[in-house]
């Protein structure tokens, strides 16, 4: 009865938004929460979101099934957002995609398509750190998971000599999970130079590069500049898959839309790609959900609502490098001890600290400030009411 025991044991540890709720303390503040926060702490629905549930309540849609790859519409504004409107397999018809239970659902069919149809060994190297559902949802899927270094502890930055090293020794045409940006848990994203570089091995090495975009937009504030990576990749000839998610960037966490695509040969290849797809999602779900990506659809495919989108993406991008400058510059006016350039270097809704488990386990216990245990910080829970109290509390407790 193991397996009986092991679930009761999982049900017993305590969750960082558990602790944080049964905390009665005013000054409490839960940094480990994967979600956009707004200036006063509160979730955000973003106007272009309210903008197109108008638009679509107004129209009345039937609530009828979605083909298997989902509505059509957003599929191709998906795949138009991430490869852009240049991207020469997207003008000759040639990436397969369809719609998705958000980001996990997209990697949970290309990890499920790759353990199907993946010629050679099905393998798939992550980052060493990389999203906790990473492993589970590709065990899952049939393939077997190992990983590549990815972050250095010392510098809180990118192994980049790590990284290069380990993928330079993976066996040939293995598959090689990248997140395309906003890197998390770590924050720390290759910079376009070492882009190329790891283009170049995974060329070399003839593996087949699986990105994970749950951010697009989120990191820079410019979606075009946050798929850099994807699109380089695709016009150095690499035939890509790739997850997106409308979760972060939409801020339509639970209307769960995303996409999963892969770049094929030809148009044929992807229509023979698209009926593999199918076999796939057909005993998993039948088919996706209509609400969101009615949303999501509406959003990309209005010109001004797509411009007013834009333009929140970059304010809540924004808001989170403000907060990264705050808090740098009020450790270092602290006289904190430590280097804490990270903190403004790194990019997207998460940052690595650098604190350790007993440093975070103390700013829990006497401060009211929840975080996972790894220290890393959702930047997103900081805000103008709450950045100072944190500031001091970190300093506090470095200084021991
Ligand atoms: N990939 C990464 C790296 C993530 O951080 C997340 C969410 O936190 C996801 C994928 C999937 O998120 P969702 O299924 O909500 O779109």
């Amino acid at each position: 009865m193991t397996w009986l025991l092991n679930t009761l044991l999982g049900s017993l540890r305590i969750g960082v938004t558990e602790a944080f709720k049964a905390d009665k303390d005013s000054r409490k503040i839960n940094l480990g929460v994967g979600a956009y926060r707004d200036e006063n702490g509160k979730p955000y629905v973003l106007n272009a979101v309210k903008k197109a549930e108008e638009i679509l309540r107004t129209s009345n849609p039937d609530k009828e099934y979605l083909p298997i790859t989902g509505l059509p519409e957003f599929t191709k504004a998906a795949i138009k957002l991430a490869y852009g409107a240049e991207s020469a397999p997207l003008n000759e018809n040639s990436i397969a995609v369809t719609q998705s239970i958000s980001g996990t659902g997209a990697l949970r069919i290309g990890g499920a398509f790759l353990g199907r149809f993946f010629p050679s060994a099905k393998t798939i190297y992550i980052p060493t750190p990389s999203w906790g559902n990473h492993t589970p949802i590709f065990r899952d899927s049939g393939l077997e998971v190992k990983q590549y270094r990815y972050f250095d502890k010392k510098t809180v930055g990118l192994d980049f000599d790590g990284l290069k090293e380990d993928l330079k020794n993976i066996p040939e045409k293995s598959i090689v999970l990248l997140h395309a940006c906003a890197h998390n848990p770590t924050g720390v994203d290759p910079t376009p130079e070492q882009w190329k570089v790891i283009s170049n091995i995974i060329k070399e090495k003839q593996a087949f590069p699986f990105f994970d975009m749950a951010y697009q937009g989120f990191a820079s504030g410019d979606t075009t500049r946050d798929a850099f990576a994807v699109r380089y990749f695709v016009e150095q000839g690499h035939q890509v898959a790739l997850s997106q998610s409308f979760a972060k960037n939409m801020g339509l966490y639970g209307e769960r839309v995303g996409a999963f695509s892969l770049v094929t040969a030809d148009p044929e290849e992807k229509s023979r790609v698209e009926s593999q797809l199918k076999i796939v999602v057909r005993p998993m779900y039948s088919n996706p959900p209509v609400h969101g990506a009615r949303i999501a659809s509406t959003i990309l495919n209005t010109p001004e609502l797509n411009k007013e989108w834009e333009g929140e993406v970059k304010h809540m991008a924004d808001r989170i490098i403000s907060m990264r400058e705050r808090l740098y510059n009020n450790l270092v006016a602290q006289g904190t001890p430590g280097e804490w350039g990270h903190i403004k270097s790194q990019i997207g809704m998460f940052s690595f600290t650098g604190l350790t488990t007993p440093q975070t386990k103390t700013l829990a216990e006497k401060a009211h400030i929840y975080m996972t245990a790894d220290g890393r910080i959702s930047m997103a829970g900081l805000n103008g009411h709450n950045i100072d109290y944190f500031s001091e509390s970190v300093s506090k407790v470095v200084k021991g």
